[in-house]
């Protein structure tokens, strides 16, 4: 028997094989919880479920604001439960429960909200002006997709299953949810306490548990699915995008990035080198956005990277759930693995890291200290190395020097990535030239890691296709219908318009 149960057609249950797999802490190895093993089955039986719920049942027909009603109701479901929620999430992912409690579980919250907003006050009919046909009404309808599928990596669970389901279902949609393997347990919790509320006519919102390989497929392939979002790596994303193209859904791609944060000579260097330490250690560098290239002006640079070094060693490892941890174990043993192997890579590459480059020594009795992994820092970084190109997911930051504002835009934008990044600088409208010759989704300056679900989130280049969160990321949920109405409903006028196109009709 699983100890959480997967939703699907408004029923909370078991794998269809009765299999299950553990999840663990990785501060501690400790086993959390048995999950159901979806398989093909259960993934085919959710989406025939969701096609159900949408093709006969009540929800895309509902209004905005009755949708609305039940999505602030989910948003207050999740503030009633926000601690329970908030540790589930630390102890499952490994993330601090301060970036939990502040970021994870209000940031889901928010989205809830913002999409009810969206639900409520976009309109789905608007009126197009005369068109070339002198005598036509036109106008757009907006309509919900169909069946959406949502697949989610594990840096941050709770609050991406909240960026997949909110939209789809604020925009009229049925929608099925797979979380990743390694961080299952609060997507799963959710499902829990919104069927328990008894919020949503059943087959609306579907969350599965199981394997990328079967599940994530089947979610991204099959043929009664109207789209598929996908965050994770930009290796699976291509994937997605071929499955779904055999019936050409729309996909909305959010992948990897290795996003330069640049300082200017004329940046509070206090400040900057505290935003680059946040930009890239923040949840060990398990962020998609991390600014994981520090652009330094060289009339700095040798200043900067001592404050960087100085800093860098108050950083506080540990047990995730304490509160003045600053970064808890890795998700899995094998990020940290990914990061020792890059770490190699970069001595041989560039030499000794200024900081870190091992797995933490002196961490408190009890920890799994073969999860964790010290905030290391190379300097001197030509960008074409490897360490500089590649995602590495852990936390590694890269310090790489420039002289012009040119040279830094053009090191920044000499990447495959295109997610984020930042720039430090004392002078805003410099700062905000150097932010428009970057070809990122975002950029933060004076800042780091600033998302709201009110502003778009996306990737140029390969990290990604499409915008989340923002007015953008609840179009994307929704079709665009022209009509076009001829008042005339018999004679001359009608036919006028045809015969100007073939004379003998
Ligand atoms: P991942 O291996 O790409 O997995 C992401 C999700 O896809 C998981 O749910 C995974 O399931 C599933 N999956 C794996 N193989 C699949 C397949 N063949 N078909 C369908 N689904 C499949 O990525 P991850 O390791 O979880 O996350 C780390 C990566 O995600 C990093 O590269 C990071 O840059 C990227 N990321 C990007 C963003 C963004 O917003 N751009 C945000 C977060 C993370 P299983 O867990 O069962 O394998
Ligand atoms: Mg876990």
């Amino acid at each position: 028997m699983a100890d959480y149960k997967m939703l699907i057609g408004g029923e909370l249950v078991e794998a269809a094989s009765g299999e299950t797999f553990e999840t663990f802490n990785p501060g501690t190895n400790e086993k959390l919880a048995d999950l159901p093993r979806a398989g093909k089955e259960d993934a085919v039986k959710a989406i025939e479920a969701a096609r159900k719920a949408f093709d006969e049942g009540p929800w895309p027909k509902l209004s905005g604001k009755e949708r609305a009603e039940k999505l602030r109701a989910i948003a207050a479901l999740i503030g009633d439960n926000a601690a329970m929620l908030a540790e589930l999430e630390a102890l499952d992912s490994g993330g601090t429960i301060r970036k939990a409690s502040l970021a994870d579980v209000p940031g889901a919250q928010q989205a809830f909200e913002w999409f009810a907003k969206l639900a409520e006050e976009q309109p789905d009919r608007a009126d197009l002006p005369p068109a070339v046909f002198p005598q036509s009404e036109n106008y757009r309808l907006y309509e919900p997709l169909g069946v959406c599928t949502g697949i989610i990596p594990w840096n941050f669970p709770f609050i991406m299953a909240a960026w997949k389901i909110a939209p789809a279902l604020a925009a009229g949609n049925c929608s099925v949810i797979k979380p990743a393997s390694y961080t299952s347990i609060t997507a799963l919790k959710l499902a829990q306490l919104i069927t328990e509320a008894d919020l949503l006519p059943p087959g609306v919102l579907n969350v599965l548990a199981g394997p990328g390989g079967t599940v994530g497929e089947e979610l991204a392939s099959n043929p009664m699915v109207d789209k598929v979002a996908f965050t994770g790596s930009t290796e699976v994303g291509r994937r997605i995008m071929q499955l779904a193209s055999g019936t050409v859904k729309p996909v909305t791609l959010e992948l990897g990035g290795k996003s330069a944060n640049i300082v200017l000579d004329d940046a509070d260097l206090d400040l900057a080198a505290a935003g680059v330490l946040f930009g890239t250690f923040f949840h060990g560098g398990q962020v998609c956005e991390s600014g994981t290239r520090a652009l330094v002006q060289r009339s700095i640079y040798d200043e900067f990277v001592s404050l960087l070094a100085d800093r860098a060693g108050k950083i506080v490892l540990g047990n995730q759930l304490d509160m003045m941890t600053d970064i808890g174990p890795l998700v899995h043993r094998s990020q940290v693995e990914t990061t020792e192997r890059y770490v190699a890579l970069g001595r041989e590459e560039v030499g000794e890291p200024i900081c870190g480059g091992s797995i933490p020594a002196g961490l408190p009795e009890g920890l799994a200290k073969e999860n964790f992994f010290e905030p290391t820092i190379f300097v001197d970084v030509p960008n074409s190395a490897k360490i500089a190109q590649e995602e590495i997911f852990g936390p590694v930051l890269c310090v790489i020097p420039f002289d012009t504002d040119e040279e830094a835009i053009a090191i920044a934008n000499d990447s495959i990535y295109g997610l984020a990044g930042g720039v430090q600088s004392g002078n805003l409208e410099r700062a905000q030239k150097v932010a428009a010759g970057m070809r990122t989704g975002t950029v933060w300056i004076n800042d780091y890691h600033m998302i709201s679900p009110e502003r778009p989130f996306g990737g140029y280049k390969q990290s990604g296709i499409g915008r989340e969160l923002g007015t953008e990321g609840f179009d994307i949920y929704r079709q665009v219908k022209h009509v076009h109405v001829n008042p005339e409903t018999s004679g001359r006028n009608n036919h006028i318009q045809y015969s100007a196109l073939s004379a003998n009709i």
